[in-house]
């Protein structure tokens, strides 16, 4: 029986496991393992509601042990920091208590069949003082980290301004990158200081005090979008109050500014940084092809060039479709590589010449509670439809149900969305502590 290790419990990785475990794995035709850093996924497109405090993480997501042990797979916790592929194993890091005691030493794990399927992190492009002084949404801690200062710079200028008998004191934050995630958390951010307000956690003007900019260096929001749609975007937030600088490159973060390439300063209170991302700097030491991002050149089947036992999906694979062009690091490219690769592994390499083929179904992005914009592709032959408002709202809440369904089923997924649902209408909209 092999044995197929898969590094990363991701969009991609943990619907792998679990298409493969409920085929070869219940089937006893392999062993298979997940192995991830963390107790438990969660799905990376949501991050930014859990930086604006509207979704409280460990409700959302889905403990790997338990999902291991319905679908036929074994969950290894623990972080890899190698690969000997001359010998098929990983090395795990020795896994650490929070007061840094050790609970499980270094250890190897063997494969047969490796898959990568590790993400990425935030790109800086080198710019002084970005990796220093700013927030990303690597992870659910990041986002976590973000959504406790967001709460804390309300609390301090709110008694400041008590204090002083009304000086005006803001909160400001500055978002770098106009693409998806900035215009998403930006337009969360403000309903969530709206909400505070109303819950009277602060006493500041939601609209006045709590500045929110984004800083995006080409001359549109959302580029992968229509021109259309990115100018709708952009009136939407500005709609909300939030500032949208366009064709400005930021040139140097510091602890409590952003300095564009013209010279400009925009005071910040919290900088969250999301302008582009890359592969972790491991995928660049295992000795397999990288890209100038360090992604993994993968070929058709989606292994790795010149390993026949690795295999990459997901933001750290770099594939080039001879017909559609580049996969780009989205969620539907994660699952759409992690449903071929569940048929071809369970074939155990019987498929003759397997090749992935990406297709792009679009993409939308939310503006908030109520409103969305995108681009929709295949609904209709391979014409495209642009959506917005409260419709595409409800299709963007739509996709994590169907990530919900890829691993739990239909009727799990369906009972989960009931429990949601009653339970967003039984707690406060702002996760308040
Ligand atoms: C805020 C935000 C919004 C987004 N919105 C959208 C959207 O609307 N639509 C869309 O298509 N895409 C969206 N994306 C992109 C999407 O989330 C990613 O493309 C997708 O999650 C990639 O899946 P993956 O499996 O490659 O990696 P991930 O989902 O990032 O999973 C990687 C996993 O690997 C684990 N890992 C990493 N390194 C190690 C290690 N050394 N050892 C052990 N485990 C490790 C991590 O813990 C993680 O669980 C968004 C991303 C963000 C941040």
């Amino acid at each position: 029986m092999q044995t197929i290790v898969i590094v990363g419990g991701g969009a991609g990785g943990l619907e792998l496991a679990t298409r493969l475990g409920d085929s070869a794995g219940k089937a006893g035709r392999a062993r298979v393992l997940l192995v991830d850093r963390w107790p438990a996924h969660f799905w990376k497109p949501l991050l930014h509601t859990v930086a604006s405090g509207k979704r409280d993480p460990h409700v959302t997501q889905v403990d790997y042990a338990a999902q291991a042990c319905e679908h036929g797979f074994e969950f290894v916790r623990g972080e890899v920091t190698g690969v000997d592929r001359s010998a098929r194993c990983i090395t795990l890091a020795p896994l650490l208590a929070d007061d840094g005691a050790e609970l499980v030493p270094a250890r190897s794990l063997a494969y047969d069949k490796l898959v990568l399927a590790l993400g990425s992190v935030t790109n800086f492009f080198g710019v002084p003082g970005a990796s220093e002084h700013v927030l990303t949404l690597d992870d659910v801690p990041q986002a976590e980290a973000f959504r406790q200062r967001f709460m804390d710079g309300c609390l301090q200028a709110s008694s400041r301004n008590a204090a002083s008998g009304g000086a005006e004191q803001t909160v400001d934050i500055v978002i770098v990158g106009g693409g998806a995630t900035g215009v998403e958390l930006a337009a969360e951010l403000s309903h969530s200081a709206r909400t505070l307000a109303r819950y009277k956690v602060h006493a500041l003007d939601p609209q006045r005090d709590v500045r929110i900019r984004i800083l995006e260096r080409g001359s549109l929001l959302l580029p992968h979008l229509h021109p259309r749609l990115s100018k709708r975007a952009a009136r939407h937030l500005r709609s909300l109050g939030i500032k949208v600088f366009t064709d400005t490159a930021v040139a140097s973060v510091s602890a409590h500014e952003v300095r564009d390439t013209e010279g400009s300063c925009y005071p910040s209170t919290i900088t969250l940084w999301a302008a582009g991302v890359e592969a972790p700097a491991i995928c660049a030491s295992f000795g397999l092809q990288v890209n100038r991002l360090r992604q993994i050149v993968v070929e058709p089947s989606l292994k790795a060039l010149g390993d026949a036992h690795i295999y990459a999906i997901g933001d750290c694979a770099s594939f080039v479709c001879p017909i559609r062009g580049t996969v780009p690091p989205r969620a539907q490219a994660a699952h759409q590589q992690a449903m071929f690769l569940a048929e071809v592994l369970a074939c155990d390499g019987q498929t003759k010449a397997p090749v992935f083929a990406y297709r792009d179904y679009g993409s939308l992005v939310s503006l908030g509670p109520l409103a969305a914009v995108g681009m929709l592709r295949g609904a209709v032959g391979e014409r495209k439809m642009q959506v917005g408002g409260a419709l595409a709202r409800v299709l963007y809440a739509l996709m994590y149900r169907k990530h919900l369904m890829a691993l739990h089923g239909f009727v799990r997924m369906a009972a989960q969305t009931v429990v949601d649902w009653i339970q967003d209408k039984l707690s406060p909209s702002v996760k308040l502590h």
